[in-house]
């Protein structure tokens, strides 16, 4: 018997390994490099040990009384087999390190290892939210300087930066806008957002305690201007509009939206997960924008996926800075930077509707996004976008023949190309589509999102690939689509070379099992 598994079922038996197309499934489950991997109880046992300690001196009531009468039950390992328990488990990940991650909406771009050189300075890595702030001088003006950057790139006279990601930036200008309307006493109950929006927009909404209406959008898949407008009234406190929005496309009535808006006495919610497409070139300010989040984790590299950390600043118009939250970064006229933590007169505190978080935000993001920034200064960050922009229309049009592309005759798109499960045969689906992906080594693209196009497709290449890397993408991904429109069968089981099969969509995310529990039958066989 496999010494291993010590008397687990085979992953046959287990059926989380089918059989292959070639029969040539191994014993153990492993394939070559890619190692089946038990889980570390399975490895060691808690009569064994990696180290050996001396006997522990004999010493009365060292805990008083409290010390622990049972073993723990951890089990034991040597060292190599510990660290090879561990990078075995590593490898078994997606990361942008190992390829193109396609995901559309998410900006998932090379973090440059400058960044994180940077943030390990012990300057930054290494300080403390509450230490005397002549000690901080420098981390205050990373602060402060990506502040300035900021505002400039976006042509907003404020930003608050402590809201740690783009949905808490959007609750952070939500509340903003509400503190706003109520001080002029003209509460309002109803935020407008369109159709194709991000699902943070309507939660943020919602939480915030407003009531959400649909906008829809024109064949065009932009927001139908005439409908908004039509809307408008005195119970509507803003809109939410993602620009670029959610299906890849500019709003070219954006400004015009914006007047409507204030004209109709409400205040417009920009959602700039998407500034990467156009970061360098249009300024959201210029555009009647009030409030905008940026992901730092998306636009300015700073890495991000599988949960954190994130950072989402959010910049404010004239009319909306004197309620942003606390705290500000300033400086004084000897030069020293100091946090402003309360209300004040000067430069438009006075009416601040609170703090979003204990202290003053993600030290580790701001110094990754201003290293990013002055490493490209301001016109290489123009090249950021022309460059996303001109990856994701190479996508697009090396795909439209082959998979449809439900805006594409509208023109070009900006930095995500959407394409759509029309001409699937065989009742495959989008999903089909993103498990054959698997098999050919890559992270699926986006799926059903945006909600407007049928099995929706979103990728987003970014800036930071190479022709050449977007060209092997594109091969992968045109021979899964091929099969997918061919009705190949075999998709439906796929992946086939992962080492897990298909996984419940839902029920492997919301309800993973994390306690190990050792089976009674393999108890019994072990003894
Ligand atoms: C990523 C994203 C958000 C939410 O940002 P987080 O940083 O993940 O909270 C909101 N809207 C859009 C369009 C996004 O792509």
């Amino acid at each position: 018997m496999n010494m291993l598994t010590k008397g687990r079922p085979t992953k046959q038996e287990e059926n989380l390994i089918m059989p292959d197309q070639t029969g040539t499934q191994t014993d153990t489950g492993n394939r070559a490099l890619m190692v089946d991997e038990p889980l570390i109880f399975e490895r060691g046992s808690a009569d064994r040990s990696g180290i050996d300690l001396p006997e522990a001196p004999a010493v009365e009531n060292r805990l008083g009384g409290l010390d622990r009468s049972t073993d723990i039950g951890l089990p034991g390992l040597s060292e190599a087999e510990t660290v090879r328990h561990y990078t075995r488990l590593s490898r078994q990940n997606y990361a942008i390190d190992v390829g193109l991650f396609p995901l559309g909406s998410c900006t998932m771009k090379h973090n440059p290892r400058l960044n994180e050189k940077m943030a390990r300075l012990k300057g930054f890595a290494d300080i403390h939210p509450l230490q005397p702030m002549e000690s901080v001088q420098g981390a205050l003006q990373t602060i402060y300087e990506l502040a300035d950057w900021l505002k400039k790139l976006t042509g907003m006279p404020a930003v608050a930066m402590s809201p740690k990601a783009g949905a808490h930036g959007e609750l952070c200008g939500i509340l903003a806008i509400r503190s706003a309307l109520e001080a002029r006493g003209d509460a309002r109950e109803v935020i407008l957002v369109p159709e194709s929006a991000h699902g943070t927009n309507p939660a943020t909404a919602a939480f915030a305690g407003y009531k959400v209406e649909d906008i829809p959008a024109n064949d065009a898949g932009r927001v139908d201007l005439e409908a908004l407008k039509a809307r408008l009234g005195p119970d509507v406190a803003g809109v939410m509009i993602t620009n670029p929005n959610t299906c890849g496309l500019f709003e070219p009535d954006m400004k015009a939206i914006s007047d409507a808006v204030h004209e109709a006495g409400g205040l417009v919610y920009c959602d700039g997960a998407n500034f990467n497409a156009i970061v360098g070139r249009v300024r959201p300010g210029d555009l009647g924008v009030d409030a905008m989040h940026i992901n730092l984790h998306k636009t300015f590299s700073t890495p991000h996926g599988g949960g954190g950390p994130g950072s989402g600043p959010v910049v404010f118009s004239e009319a909306l800075a004197p309620y942003a939250p606390l705290p500000f970064v300033e400086i004084n006229e000897e030069g020293h930077y100091f946090l402003v933590e309360e209300e004040t007169a000067e430069d438009h505190h006075e009416s601040s509707f609170g703090r979003m978080v204990a202290f003053h935000g993600q030290m580790g993001m701001f110094t990754r996004a201003l290293t990013y920034m002055l490493s490209h200064g301001a016109d290489g960050l123009k090249q950021v976008s022309e460059d996303a922009v001109l990856n994701a229309n190479y996508i697009l049009r090396q795909l439209e023949d082959i998979l449809d592309a439900p805006f594409a005759h509208s023109g070009p798109c900006m930095h995500e190309a959407l394409f759509s499960d029309k001409g699937f045969s065989n009742e495959l689906s989008t999903l089909d589509l993103a498990k054959g992906m698997i098999d050919e080594g890559y992270h699926p693209m986006t799926m059903y999102f945006p909600l407007v196009v049928h099995g929706a497709m979103l990728v987003e290449p970014t800036e930071t690939e190479s022709k050449a890397a977007i060209d092997e993408f594109i091969g992968a991904f045109r021979s899964v689509a091929k099969r997918a429109k061919a009705g190949d069968e075999a998709l439906k089981t796929a992946p086939h070379h992962a080492p897990r099969r298909r996984l419940d969509e839902t029920l492997a995310a919301r309800k993973p099992i994390l306690v190990w529990k050792e089976p009674e039958e393999f108890a019994e066989a072990a003894e």
